[in-house]
């Protein structure tokens, strides 16, 4: 009979600890929906401005549309990428 006390004790130990994991897991993904507690209220979260990513014709690279060469109507990484 104690043998079936201590598996039943075990069996409600290991739910309990099971369910509080689960609940500390929870609260953790609450915690990191909530919105940036430093945005002034009324203020949409603003977002930083995406800038446009253009693929350099001769190595392929992704570079900021900003930095962006042009020479024989393709778009270059760098002038020694648009001379080659
Ligand atoms: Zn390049």
């Amino acid at each position: 009979m104690t043998r079936v006390l201590f598996w039943l004790a075990l069996v409600f130990l290991v739910l309990f600890a099971i369910r509080s994991k689960i609940r500390g897991m929870q609260q953790r993904a609450r915690e990191q929906q909530r919105p940036n507690p430093f945005t002034p209220p009324g203020r949409p979260q603003q977002l930083p401005d995406a800038e446009l990513m253009l693929c350099c014709a001769h190595c392929g690279v992704y570079y900021p549309a900003s930095e962006n060469v042009q020479a024989k109507g393709h778009d270059y990484c760098s002038h020694a990428h648009a001379t080659l």
